[in-house]
């Protein structure tokens, strides 16, 4: 089966067509910089990451942009409050972004427009929609988008204008000075105090909707591939960016892709892990790769709970996968990963040692909607068939299970059996010292000293250290 997308334009699952051949561009709409990352923003970078990451592993050729917010509302808002100036809140929270991103793997874009530094493409979609009559100037306030001008406004939020407009009307806060309750800026005048560009119709700033528009225009070009961010921008932010285009006449994004937000309320609070809302904060108690692992657990367009019950159990299941690598290391089987690793050639039969079956069973699930969850099962059960192996003494069944599991772990961005640094999250063993316990505890059982080796174990479980004995050697996880 060939790769098919929810499109949040047509609400269907379609066959994914790109607009070249082996070629995929996408854009997905990055973080408004004024303040530090949330649970959420973790979430959706890591949703279209792995997007990424699998649609590169398919063979296709992946540029990804994704902008920068650098000037809004509330960054002009702290600015002020703090008194300093927008830049600097801007480039001290776009790297506290970075860093979380960092720390997740994220890949990163291979253009990252910041929207100051496209002012005058912005300039260039209002002064176009303005001479197709598609917006109008209020002198002193800015210039409106008139939704009017727009063909089958409302379709991408899947509502009527006269649905919309109901909705839009209920509010209290309609602007007497827009034509209809739906028109949004393009463009504000400058106020007193505030950041200002120069534009035939005054100073002012960029709105919002228009920035995405220039950004994603001079990135990739009308009609590129997909759109992605947060289900939250659907409507206006996304919907206001497809008017603008199609009042100009142009083709814009060929498929929609939303990612949901992340609950973090639902769950009761674990002593061990609190409940978090900063992205740092659920990195520290758990680790990038539980992290990720559990954004990889919950479909992306499904609401997903991030609390500490989750990611405790997220991170003991990446426990397990460190045991399983150690234990397959133990056992002599090679888990060098090759990082520029492609999708076997499944068809053609060309398929380096790997399980077809579960090769087979990841990509079909990958290519249904990116159903991360059914393929992350996959990759578990082949560890569990790999130690089930390694407990037969089944060396080259294991072997091809792990590598497998190795290999598609890669594909979603997950790495196992380093020592990575993050295992030393509750300042206890590391995974070295751990080895070189364990290896103490064997020479002591060989030398029949019974109770040194239980004091070692006995020492390991108090750090939280669980060892199991089997028929090749000692295996442990992190409780
Ligand atoms: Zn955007």
């Amino acid at each position: 089966m060939s790769l098919q997308i929810f499109d949040t334009m047509t609400r269907r699952k379609t066959a994914f067509v790109p607009r070249t051949p082996g070629e995929i561009s996408m854009y997905v709409c990055g973080p408004t910089v004024y303040d530090v990352p949330h649970l959420g923003h973790g979430r959706t970078a890591l949703t279209y990451d792995v997007i990424r990451r699998y649609l590169e592993w398919s063979g296709y050729e992946v540029t990804m942009a994704s902008n920068v917010t650098d000037i809004d509302d509330k960054i002009v808002a702290r600015a002020l409050r703090e008194q300093r100036s927008e830049a600097d809140v801007s480039a001290e929270f776009t790297v506290a972004y970075d860093q979380q991103m960092d720390r997740l793997g994220v890949l990163r874009a291979h253009s990252r427009p910041h929207a100051t530094h496209f002012i005058s493409q912005m300039i260039d979609v209002i002064a176009e929609l303005l001479s197709l009559g598609a917006a109008y100037d209020v002198p002193g306030k800015g210039v409106y988008f008139a939704v009017d001008a727009a063909p089958r406004y409302g379709e991408l939020a899947g509502r009527t204008i006269e649905q919309l407009t109901a909705d839009a009307g209920a509010r209290i806060d309609v602007d007497p000075d827009k034509r209809s309750p739906l028109d949004f800026a393009l463009w504000k005048a400058a106020q007193p105090g505030e950041p200002r560009w120069e534009t035939p119709w005054g100073q002012g700033r960029p709105g919002w909707h228009t920035e995405c528009v220039a950004m994603s225009l001079s990135a990739l070009g009308p009609g590129f591939d997909i759109h992605g961010g947060g289900d939250d921008l659907v409507f206006p932010h996304h919907q206001n960016e497809c008017a603008q285009v199609t009042a100009m006449g142009e083709p814009f994004a060929r498929y929609w892709v939303h990612s949901a937000m992340v609950n973090v309320g639902s769950q009761k609070m674990a002593k061990s892990l609190g409940n978090y809302t900063q992205l740092a904060d659920a990195i520290d108690a758990a680790g990038a790769r539980a992290v990720r692992l559990l954004v990889l657990q919950t479909h992306y367009r499904k609401t997903m709970e991030m609390g500490s019950g989750s990611l405790e159990a997220a991170r003991s299941a990446v426990g397990r996968l460190d045991a399983f690598a150690r234990r397959a290391a133990a056992a002599g089987i090679s888990l060098e990963a090759d990082a520029a690793a492609r999708r076997p050639d499944l068809e053609r039969g060309i398929v380096p040692d790997l399980d077809v079956e579960a090769v087979t069973a990841f990509t079909a699930s990958m290519d249904d909607d990116f159903s991360t969850p059914t393929a992350i099962d996959v990759i578990f059960r082949l560890v569990r068939r790999a130690n089930a192996s390694l407990d037969g003494a089944a060396p080259v069944e294991a072997s091809r299970s792990a590598r497998t599991a190795l290999h598609l772990l890669g594909v979603v961005g997950l790495s196992c059996g380093g020592d990575e640094g993050e295992d030393h999250l509750d300042g206890g063993l590391s995974d070295a010292e751990v080895d070189a316990l364990l290896a103490q505890r064997a020479a002591a059982r060989s030398a029949r000293d019974f109770d040194t080796a239980d004091r070692i174990r006995d020492d390991l479980a108090a750090g939280g250290i669980v060892v199991s004995d089997g028929p090749a050697g000692a295996a442990w996880h992190r409780g």
